[in-house]
């Protein structure tokens, strides 16, 4: 009843509105849910249209009434509403206003219509109240968002940057100092993986609040993702310095964190600093070579703070240049393998070829890999490049086994990340299957690093490994820790004495008894010896003096093309 009322109400308006502007029409069509006062200024007297008692309790009938619908509003809004009610000759245009109705959280768009006769005489008005509440949360929500984090609290990362911004200039003003900080949690993705997501989530979040309460007008702070939150400090000298608010950050980190479900966390963190003036002079800079030199924290050991330092810089940007290398020389199979022949000492015969890889540059040369192969393990190409090393290696092998009956071992260096894939053993046995290479003279140089982790997992590879008769070799034995207990009860084949031992052949007495029982001990644990490093004559006689199996180094051959190998092989046939 009251709708078809309320329909037959407007009919009559948008009749009697018929030749009036284009706002009234609107305001009148666009009805869903407003409540609309009407004011027919002939007669003097106001109707109630629309949904008037969802908005008021009480009825509209003379001026004196707008009192009433003043109070029912905030006392902030009365003069922009009382604006609005009493709109008439001098405001030819809509009047309108947000107001917020008084102890609720309701919010209300009043706007007010006038139409006027020929002579600008006004005939009518309508005051139009309309429920904006839900588009005003979602508007504060969105603002909300676009400046905060909703998890913290904390600066979300594009305004952070903005006030950031305005430090900065502040700081150049004044002559002052603007210092930021990157802050990461150490381990987070294991507290992610380990415990869960959720426990994940509220560790962000209960740090987040706590570094909130180190913000003043001077330190400002956001997350920036994930576990990472940034921070920075204007004037960071005296009682703002970055060290007085490390020291508050590593205070509450070693105090626990309580969590829902009685989950008790203690947390590290690594933070880079930059400060201007001395790192850089804009924002996005700082920001940059703060996280830069965090990673040298994170490297180090984590739990500690890193300042900027042009040398870490330096180093990351060149390992960024080399990083570009690795990936376009993967692209273009830009990879090479030279080979260094092994000899016995007592026969002067080969007793092998270790494979050693190079990668060449655009320009043509050939870049170390003692330069690229850390990177290449770092991102993981290492995978990329150790199967192009075994694939190919093995293949030349074949190739002089064919052509020259020549039955030497092939020593190929495996990292680390490439032997504990899953799929490596599969991998090694399938390229020798296609090549028809016998697992016997294959020999995988290891190094100590290898043994770090998971042990069980590693020594049962080595072992189904040695079961198909492939041999391990460990290198750069004595630059690790060097204990051959470690190595009890590990199927390992041969050893190979580092060079820095070499090196002190001839030097010193003490060194020379230590390489002496080197070789002693490991031919006593059964390993076959390798010398690497050999450069000298005396080196040379020394080693077979002390009984070393056999010498690898450029006094014999440094490490050449397969070209050249092969002219080595002919000539010895
Ligand atoms: P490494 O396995 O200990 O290889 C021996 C290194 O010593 C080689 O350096 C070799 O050229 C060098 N060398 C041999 N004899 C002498 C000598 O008498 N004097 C001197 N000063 N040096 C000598 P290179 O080829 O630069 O390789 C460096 C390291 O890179 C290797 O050390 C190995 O750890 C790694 N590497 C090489 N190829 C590969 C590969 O295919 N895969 C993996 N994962 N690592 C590789
Ligand atoms: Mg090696
Ligand atoms: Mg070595």
């Amino acid at each position: 009843m009251d709708e078809m009322r309320y329909q037959l109400d407007l009919l009559t308006a948008m009749n009697q509105k018929l030749a009036s502007g284009e706002n009234m029409y609107k305001a009148i069509v666009d009805t869903s849910s407003c409540a609309f006062l009407f004011y027919d200024f002939e007669k003097d007297s106001y109707s109630l249209l629309g949904e008037w008692e969802q908005f008021f309790d009480f009825n509209v009938v003379t001026i004196k009434d707008f009192d009433t619908i003043v109070d029912a509003y905030e006392e902030e809004f009365e003069y922009e509403i009382r604006q609005i009610l009493s709109a008439e000759k001098s405001d030819k245009s809509a009047l309108k206003a947000e107001v917020k109705r008084k102890d609720s959280a309701i919010w209300n768009l009043i706007r007010a219509d006038v139409s006027y006769d020929e002579d600008g005489t006004p005939t009518r008005k309508i005051i139009r109240f309309q429920n904006i509440t839900k588009e005003k949360i979602q508007n504060e929500e969105l603002q909300y968002l676009a400046y905060y984090d909703y998890a913290t609290g904390l600066y979300g990362r594009n305004h952070f940057i903005s006030v950031a911004s305005d430090l900065l200039a502040k700081a150049k003003e004044n002559s002052e100092t603007l210092s930021v900080l990157f802050i990461d949690i150490d381990n987070f993705k294991q507290i992610n993986d380990g415990m869960g997501m959720l426990v994940g989530d509220e560790v962000i979040q209960a740090f987040g609040q706590f570094l909130k309460t180190l913000a003043d007008d001077n330190i400002v702070i956001s997350h920036f993702s994930s576990d990472i939150y940034c921070m920075a400090i204007y004037a960071s000298r005296g009682s703002r310095s970055v060290d007085s608010v490390y020291r508050l950050i590593k205070e509450r980190c070693n105090k626990p964190f309580y969590l829902t479900n009685n989950v008790q966390l203690t947390l590290s963190v690594c933070i880079g600093v930059a400060e201007y003036p001395e790192a850089a002079d804009d924002i996005i800079r700082l920001i940059n070579f703060a996280e830069i030199v965090m990673f040298k924290a994170k490297q180090s050991g984590k739990n500690d703070i890193q300042y900027f330092d042009r040398a870490i810089l330096k180093e990351f940007l060149q390992n960024g240049e080399m990083e570009k290398k690795i990936k376009e020389a993967i692209e273009e199979n830009a990879f090479e393998i030279h080979y260094q022949p092994q000899f016995t000492i007592q026969t002067g015969t080969m007793r092998g070829v270790e494979a050693l890889v190079r990668m060449k540059d655009r320009d043509g040369s050939l870049i170390s890999p003692a330069l690229f192969i850390p990177i290449a393990e770092k991102n993981g190409t290492i995978v990329e490049i150790g199967d192009f090393v075994l694939e190919e290696s093995v293949r030349t092998y074949a190739e002089w086994k064919q052509k020259y009956h020549i039955d030497f071992m092939l020593s190929i260096n495996i990292s680390p990340i490439q032997y504990k894939k899953a799929d490596f053993t599969s991998k090694l046995l399938a390229v020798l299957e296609k090549y028809d290479v016998s697992p016997e003279k294959i020999e995988l140089e290891l190094t100590e690093s290898v043994l770090v982790e998971d042990m069980e997992e590693v020594k049962q590879k080595m072992f189904l490994l040695s079961d198909y008769g492939i041999k391990v070799s460990l290198d750069d034995f004595g630059t690790g820790f060097s204990s051959l207990s470690y190595l009890k009860g590990l199927p390992i084949h041969t050893l190979k004495i580092d060079k820095s031992f070499a090196d002190t052949i001839g030097m010193d007495e003490s060194s020379e008894v230590i390489m002496e029982s080197i070789v002693a001990l490991t031919k006593r644990l059964g390993y076959e010896t390798v010398a690497e490093g050999i450069e000298t004559k005396e080196q040379m006689a020394y080693l077979k003096q002390i009984n070393c199996d056999n010498i690898q180094g450029f006094l014999l051959s440094k490490p050449i093309t397969k070209y050249e190998l092969e002219q080595l092989i002919i000539r010895s046939i």
